[in-house]
C-alpha cells in the first residue's frame, strides 16, 4: 500500500516539495508507518517566503478587524472539525484522545484571544511633550514570520504564534515537526476552506534543511521556535547572526513539591496527570517529585498505587490515561535514562522497561517508572528525559526545595502542594522557573498569559502568546509632530 505523502501549502495551493528525500510518519501505538513526509529544501523555503512576502502589503493594509474576521471564521471551522483534528493528532502523536481534545481547545483559545487585536495592538499618545508638540506611537507589522515547532503538541504550539502574527498584519510560514506532520496538514485543509488571501499563511514540511533555509532567509523578519534546548540555542544564535527577531522555547526538568501539610488525596489525580499525561512528554510535565520531610512515605505509597491503577494503551481508547511515547528512537532514549538511573544507584520502585500492551505488541510503550533515593547530581535528576519516569528526591524543608529547583539548568515550571499561603508565597518568591503551580500539577498559562520559562528553558525576551506577543510581531513607530 502506498502511504500518503504530505504536501506543502504555499500561496493558497497544495504543492509537492522540491525534495525527493522523505521520512516516515508512525502511529506510535501500533508501531505502523502511516504516512511519508518530505524533508524539504531551500527551494521550498524560497517559494513559501516569496508567496508570504508578495502577500504582505495587501494583508498589512487590510483593517485589523477585517483580519480578525478571518480568525472568527477559522474558529468556527475548528469547532466543526474539532473531533477529527483530535483523532488525527492522537493517531500520529500517541497521546490520550481527551488530551488531544484539550490541545485543540487551546488552539481555539489562542484564536479567540488574538481576535482582541483592536485593543491589544494599539499604541499610546501624549500631547505637549514640548510646547505645541505631540507624540504618539503605533504598532506596525513587519513582514514574514515563521514558526518551527516540536512533536509533542502537533496542533497547539504553532497556534501560540500564528493567530497573533496574522492578526497584527504579518504573513506566516509554519514548519511542523517532521515526526507529526499530519495534524497541521489537516488544519491547513481547514485554513484553505476558510479562504485566507493567497500567501498569507503557508506551511512547509521538512527538518534541518528547511529550518536552516528559514533561519538564513533575508526576507524573514523573525522566528518563533519551540523544541529541545540544544536546538533552541542553535536557533537563537543563528537568528542573532542573521539579525532576526527570535523567541526560542526549550526543554524542561520540572520539580513538583509536596509540603507536609498538603492534601495528598486531593492532589493525587493532578499529580498523576502531571507526571504521566502525554507519557511525560510535555514541557510542563512533572519530572522530579519532591515530598518534603516525613510525608514522603505516604506520598510514595499513594502515588505508586494511583500509578498502577492507570490504564495504558492506544490513545484512541477513551479509557486510556497514558499512551505510547512518540517514536521508537525516543523509547530507546528513555530506556537508556532508566538504565543510567539504576547504574547511578537510584532505587527502582516501579520499572517500566519491559512494559507491553498485549493488543499492540509493536507500539512504542514505556511503562510508568518511579525511582526513589534520587540525588540532585544524578543524570535522571538533571537531564530532560521527556518520558514517564519519576525521580523522587526527599528535601528536608523549603530551603532544600528552593536549592533543588534553582540548581537545575532548566527553569520552565515548578509546582507546590501546600495548605499554607505563607509557604506558597515563599516558594513563588524564591524559585527561578517562570510558570508556577500552587496545588496545580501542570502550570499551563492560558492564551491570555505568556508561556515560556527561564534559564535553559527559554532564550529571548517575549514569550509565547499573552498580551506581549503583539510586541514581538510589530514595531512601535513613534511620531513626534508639530503643526505651524
Ligand atoms: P527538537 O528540538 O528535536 O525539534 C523541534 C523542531 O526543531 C522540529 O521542527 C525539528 O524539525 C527542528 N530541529 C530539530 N533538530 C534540529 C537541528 N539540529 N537543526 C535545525 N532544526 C532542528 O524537539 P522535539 O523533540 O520535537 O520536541 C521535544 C522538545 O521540545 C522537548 O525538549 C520539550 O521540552 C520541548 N518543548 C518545549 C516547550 C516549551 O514551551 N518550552 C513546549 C513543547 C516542547
Amino acid at each position: 500500500m502506498t502511504l500518503p505523502l504530505m504536501k506543502n501549502f504555499v500561496n493558497g495551493e497544495w504543492i509537492d516539495s522540491s525534495s525527493t528525500t522523505t521520512g516516515d510518519v508512525w502511529n506510535p501505538a501500533t508501531g505502523e508507518k502511516i504516512a511519508s513526509v518530505p524533508y524539504g529544501n531551500r527551494e521550498d523555503v524560497d517559494k513559501a517566503v516569496k508567496a508570504a512576502k508578495d502577500a504582505f502589503w495587501d494583508w498589512r493594509t487590510t483593517p485589523p478587524l477585517t483580519r480578525a474576521r478571518y480568525l472568527f471564521r477559522l474558529k468556527d471551522a475548528f469547532e466543526e472539525n474539532f473531533e477529527e483534528i483530535a483523532r488525527v493528532l492522537t493517531t500520529e502523536q500517541g497521546k490520550a484522545v481527551d488530551e488531544a481534545r484539550g490541545e485543540v481547545r487551546r488552539m481555539i483559545e489562542n484564536i479567540e484571544h488574538a481576535t482582541g487585536v483592536t485593543t491589544m495592538m494599539t499604541g499610546y499618545t501624549l500631547e505637549d511633550i514640548a510646547k505645541n508638540i505631540d507624540c504618539y506611537g503605533h504598532r506596525q507589522p513587519l513582514g514574514v514570520f515563521a514558526a518551527i515547532v516540536p512533536y509533542n503538541f502537533p496542533g497547539m504550539v504553532a497556534w501560540w504564534f500564528l493567530p497573533y502574527a496574522l492578526v497584527s498584519g504579518n504573513t506566516f510560514i509554519v514548519k511542523p515537526s517532521e515526526q507529526v506532520p499530519m495534524t497541521q496538514t489537516k488544519i491547513f485543509e481547514i485554513i484553505e476552506e476558510v479562504g485566507f488571501p493567497e500567501g498569507v499563511v503557508n506551511m512547509i514540511h521538512g527538518s534541518k534543511d528547511v529550518v536552516n533555509g528559514l533561519l538564513d532567509h533575508p526576507d524573514i523578519k523573525g522566528i518563533s521556535f519551540v523544541g529541545s534546548t540544544p536546538t533552541a540555542k542553535y536557533i537563537y544564535q543563528r537568528c542573532g547572526a542573521t539579525g532576526k527577531r527570535v523567541q526560542a522555547l526549550g526543554g524542561a526538568k520540572n520539580v513538583v513539591t509536596i509540603m507536609p501539610d498538603a492534601n495528598i488525596d486531593a492532589a493525587m489525580p493532578s499529580l498523576i496527570t502531571s507526571f504521566f499525561g502525554c507519557a511525560g512528554q510535555r514541557c510542563l510535565s512533572g519530572s522530579i517529585l519532591a515530598p518534603v520531610g516525613d510525608i514522603a512515605d505516604e506520598v510514595k505509597e499513594k502515588f505508586i498505587a494511583a500509578t498502577k491503577a492507570m490504564k495504558i494503551g492506544s490513545g484512541l481508547d477513551e479509557s486510556v490515561a497514558m499512551g505510547p511515547v512518540g517514536s521508537a528512537a525516543h523509547k530507546e532514549k528513555i530506556l537508556g535514562f532508566i538504565n543510567k538511573g539504576v547504574e547511578e544507584g537510584a532505587e527502582l520502585l516501579l520499572d517500566g522497561r519491559n512494559f507491553k500492551v498485549d493488543e499492540y505488541p509493536n507500539g512504542f510503550f514505556v511503562g510508568p517508572t518511579i525511582f526513589d533515593n534520587v540525588t540532585p547530581d544524578m543524570a535522571i535528576c538533571s537531564e530532560e528525559i521527556f518520558g514517564p519516569v519519576v525521580s523522587i528526591v526527599n528535601p528536608k524543608n523549603l530551603d532544600e526545595v528552593v536549592e533543588l529547583v534553582n540548581s537545575r539548568q532548566y527553569a520552565n515550571a515548578s509546582c507546590i502542594y501546600t495548605q499554607s499561603g505563607a509557604t506558597a508565597r515563599e516558594f513563588k518568591y524564591r524559585v527561578n522557573p517562570s510558570m508556577i503551580g500552587v496545588n496545580i500539577g501542570i502550570a499551563a498559562p492560558m492564551s491570555f498569559f505568556p508561556f515560556g520559562g527561564y534559564g535553559s528553558s527559554f532564550m529571548g525576551d517575549i514569550k509565547g502568546h499573552g498580551r506581549e506577543i503583539f510586541q514581538f510581531y510589530t514595531d512601535m513607530k513613534v511620531v513626534i509632530e508639530r503643526w505651524f
